[in-house]
């Protein structure tokens, strides 16, 4: 199969006919075999009947249906699941983003040999102090820690080769992040093109002010997992130690000079308290980091990696 056209989707029922019937018209113009998989993320409309109609009406045209909403992530994780296509296409299904663009994406996955393209809203039609300011602080935070040199990691229209989708786990908030996931799981050409953005039709954003909060939330738990989910210790272990030797250099002085004069009082300097308080706080993360080593060393995950070849073995 050609293409697998994934769109995670809440509540969004006047959208879907035309969003289905456009990409139908952009598919067979070009002669592609296809599958559409619309994720109903627990629409409280009627989104599911729609999407059963157009299923009865076209049998590329698929469905799942959350039985309530887990968010964007999981939706597009269920749909990546499903995928069966050569290359995948995920899209919003507001209509924003332009199914015009899949076969320029597609050629640029198969032709140019990208593991991952991005779309770029340069124009965006979003209201600038409440998505567009934050997007662009956004995107600096998350090329700063990932170095991918994206503008625009959070558009909702993406294409994938198989293989690549086939390997990253969305999960939490993560889809704002997925190239840097990709980048992590090996996945090292990430491209980026210029979309079409076009003023949502239908309904309004699913999105808050929570992703503020998420979003930076996300990058961090992400970045932290990258660098050191299979060895805590090595984060924790070294803060903690730092920590407590200068806490316990600070107090072995401070004891010292007690001995050798009695009128020293050690109590009324701040330099003491802050001295105990820093060693607290380091046996403290040294312990996290101990028990985070324990609950890795536990997990069913410890030992897997994504293996790209292999040659002569089984
Ligand atoms: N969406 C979803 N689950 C959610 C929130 C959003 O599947 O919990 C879908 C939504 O229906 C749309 C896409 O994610 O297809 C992007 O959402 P939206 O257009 O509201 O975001 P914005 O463009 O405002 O950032
Ligand atoms: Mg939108």
């Amino acid at each position: 199969m050609d293409i697998s056209v994934v769109v995670p989707l809440l509540n969004e029922e006047e959208s879907l006919p035309e969003l289905c019937a456009w990409i139908e018209r952009v598919v067979t113009t070009n002669n592609y075999t296809y599958e559409v998989i619309l994720v109903d993320d627990g629409s409280t409309d009627d989104s599911w009947e729609v999407i059963k109609q157009l299923s009865q009406n076209n049998n590329n045209i698929k469905g799942i249906r959350f039985r309530r909403n887990y968010g964007k992530s999981a939706a597009l994780n269920e749909g990546f699941k499903a995928a069966n296509g050569d290359v995948i296409i995920t899209m919003d299904a507001d209509m924003q983003d332009s199914p015009d663009e899949i076969p320029e994406l597609r050629k640029m996955i198969l032709v140019d040999g990208y593991d991952l393209v991005s779309g770029w809203k340069q124009k965006r039609f979003d209201n600038t102090f409440t998505k567009n300011l934050p997007s662009k602080l956004f995107n600096a935070a998350a090329r700063a820690s990932s170095g991918i040199k994206l503008n625009d990691f959070n558009c909702g229209l993406k294409a994938y080769k198989k293989k690549v989708v086939k390997s990253i786990e969305v999960f939490g908030e993560m889809h704002r992040y997925i190239p840097v996931l990709a980048k992590w799981a090996g996945f090292r050409k990430i491209g980026e093109k210029v979309v079409e953005h076009r003023a949502r039709k239908y309904g309004t954003t699913k999105f808050g002010w929570e992703r503020f909060v998420n979003g930076f939330l996300d990058l961090t738990t992400i970045t932290f997992l990258y660098k050191f989910g299979k060895r805590p210790m090595h984060f924790f272990g070294l803060y903690g130690t730092l920590c407590f030797l200068i806490g316990f250099g600070v107090s072995l002085y401070l004891s010292i000079n007690k001995l050798m004069d009695k009128g020293f009082s050690l109590t009324n300097k701040p330099a003491f308290y802050i001295g105990l308080a820093v060693m607290i706080i380091g046996i403290q993360l040294f312990l996290t980091g101990f028990i985070a080593e324990l609950i890795t060393r536990n997990s069913s995950e410890r030992n897997s990696y994504l293996v790209e070849e292999k040659l002569g073995i089984n």
